[in-house]
C-alpha cells in the first residue's frame, strides 16, 4: 500500500470524542519511549505527522489520522511512564481500557515492544488482557538497529516461548527500526490486507 494522503483529524481524551467509526482503523499503543511516535512516521511517510517526544509520556490523548481517505491510523498515549502519580496513571488507563473496549471499528492495535528488552510482566499483562477481550492485535519490536540479531531472536522467543503458555495461536510479530525503515511494508501489507477483508 501507498500512502498517498495522511491527515491529522482530531485528539480526543475521551473515546466519544473520536470520529464517526465510519472507517477501519489501527491503533499503535507501546511504553513511553518505544519508538511509536517513529514508527508512525515512517509508516506514514512523513518527518512529523506523530510528534517525537521530547518529554516521554507527554501525550495523553488519542490522536487519530486519516490515511488515503480510507482507514484511521490512531496514536495512543504511551504508557507506564514512572513520573506520573498513580492516579494519573489509573485515569489514564482507563482511557486506554475504554477505547479498546468501546471502540467498534478497531481493526486491529499493534502492541510495540522495545526489541531490547525481555518479556516484562505488565507487557505480557496487558497482553493476556487482549486475549480475554478478543481484541485483535499483533507485536511491533522496535528499535532492531540497536541490538544484535542473536539478542533480538532470543527476546523475540522468549516471548513466543511466554505467550505459548496461554495461546493456541500467536499474534502476527514485526520486526521494525524507523532508523534503517525495516518493517514498513510488512506491517502496510498487513494492514492493507486487513481493511481488504473487512470490504469483502
Ligand atoms: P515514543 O515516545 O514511543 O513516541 O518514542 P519516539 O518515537 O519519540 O522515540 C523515542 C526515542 O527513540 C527517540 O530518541 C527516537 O529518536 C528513538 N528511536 C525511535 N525509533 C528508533 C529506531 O528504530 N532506532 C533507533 N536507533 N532509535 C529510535
Amino acid at each position: 500500500m501507498k500512502i498517498k494522503t495522511a491527515e491529522f483529524v482530531i485528539s480526543s481524551s475521551k473515546v466519544e470524542q473520536c470520529p464517526a467509526p465510519g472507517k477501519p482503523e489501527f491503533a499503535f499503543i507501546g511504553r513511553s519511549n518505544v519508538g511509536k511516535s517513529s514508527l508512525i512516521n515512517m509508516l506514514a511517510g512523513r518527518k512529523s505527522l506523530a510528534k517525537i517526544s521530547s518529554t516521554p509520556g507527554k501525550t495523553k490523548l488519542i490522536n487519530h489520522f486519516l490515511i488515503n481517505n480510507e482507514w484511521y491510523l490512531v496514536d495512543l498515549p504511551g504508557y507506564g511512564y514512572a513520573r506520573t502519580s498513580k492516579s494519573e496513571r489509573i485515569a489514564f488507563n482507563q482511557l486506554i481500557t475504554s477505547y479498546i473496549i468501546k471502540r467498534e471499528n478497531l481493526a486491529s492495535l499493534f502492541l510495540l515492544i522495545d526489541s531490547r528488552h525481555k518479556p516484562l510482566k505488565n507487557d505480557l499483562q496487558f497482553i493476556q488482557w487482549l486475549g480475554v477481550n478478543q481484541v485483535p492485535f499483533g507485536i511491533v519490536f522496535t528499535k532492531t538497529d540497536k541490538v544484535s540479531s542473536s539478542v533480538m531472536d532470543s527476546n523475540l522467543s522468549a516471548y513466543r516461548k511466554e505467550l505459548k503458555k496461554t495461546w493456541d495461536s500467536l499474534p502476527a510479530f514485526f520486526t521494525t527500526s524507523a532508523v534503517k525503515g525495516i518493517g514498513k511494508v510488512e506491517i502496510l501489507e498487513f494492514i492493507s490486507n486487513t481493511v481488504l477483508s473487512l470490504k469483502l
